[in-house]
């Protein structure tokens, strides 16, 4: 099981025994759900020893919409963390599950999170100033990159093919969000379409940071894992 932890981040662990109807951790590790856990130290992976249930948001479980907007949280969340680093995403998905479960806009509070984790994950998109010479963005002739991770201004635009233009609205509540706090930023009426181009801005650039770097990291990270586990067996020389 993968747990997000608010001290050591993104953690891989063991629940033996699990899906076994009278195991005491039965019930105690649904996906989604604020728990708090016993962990033994084990030789690649924690193993849990015991587990409660401190929240299961009642209120996103009985829902369908809310439930998909849900697992969709705690996804970025898996896919935007490297295991052991970020212990703040935990609060950040705790403080979104609590905005969903009480009734908030999906829409606003979900760009908020992605937003907000982009940020704490080292990837915080630039919505103000050009990416490639800082000055400052404004008007109408505004375009933006997912890969480079925030807008260009229309002087440094023809070194960026894959720029797409940029809605001045949507750029005014891409930084209203990112400015928070997050109540004053969920007060912003969204239209549909409104609704869409934030979805797809967001989408784009969570996609991107999750497929370019993250994956290295992780990779990364196995390879030094596997490097400092202890050889599985010493005598397999001495096979016949
Ligand atoms: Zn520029």
């Amino acid at each position: 099981m993968t747990l997000l932890t608010p001290a050591r981040g993104k953690v891989d662990a063991v629940a033996k025994g699990v899906l076994r109807p009278r195991s005491k951790l039965a019930g105690h590790l649904e996906p989604g759900t604020q728990v708090e856990v016993m962990l033994a130290q084990g030789r690649t992976l924690d193993v849990i020893t015991q587990a409660q249930t401190v929240a299961t948001y009642a209120g996103i479980r009985g829902d369908l919409d809310r439930l998909g907007t849900a697992m969709y949280l705690v996804e970025v969340t898996d896919r935007l963390t490297v295991d052991h680093t970020e212990p703040a995403a935990f609060e950040l998905l705790a403080a979104a599950l609590e905005r969903l479960e009480r009734g908030d806009g999906a829409h606003l509070l979900t760009r908020t999170f992605e937003m907000d984790l982009l940020g704490e994950t080292g990837f915080r998109p630039q919505w103000d100033v050009c990416i490639a010479c800082g000055r400052t963005v404004e008007g109408e002739e505004v375009a933006w990159t997912p890969s480079g991770g925030g807008v260009v201004c229309s002087a440094c635009r023809p070194r960026y093919p894959e720029a797409e233009g940029l809605a001045g609205t949507t750029l005014k509540v891409l930084r209203a969000i990112q400015r928070g706090p997050y109540d004053q930023a969920a007060r912003i009426r969204l239209n549909p379409v409104l609704a869409a181009a934030l979805e797809r801005v967001m989408h784009d650039l969570v996609r991107s940071v999750a497929e370019r770097d993250l994956g290295s990291q992780r990779f990364i990270e196995a390879v030094r894992r596997t490097a400092s586990a202890p050889p599985e067996s010493s005598d397999v020389a001495s096979c016949p």
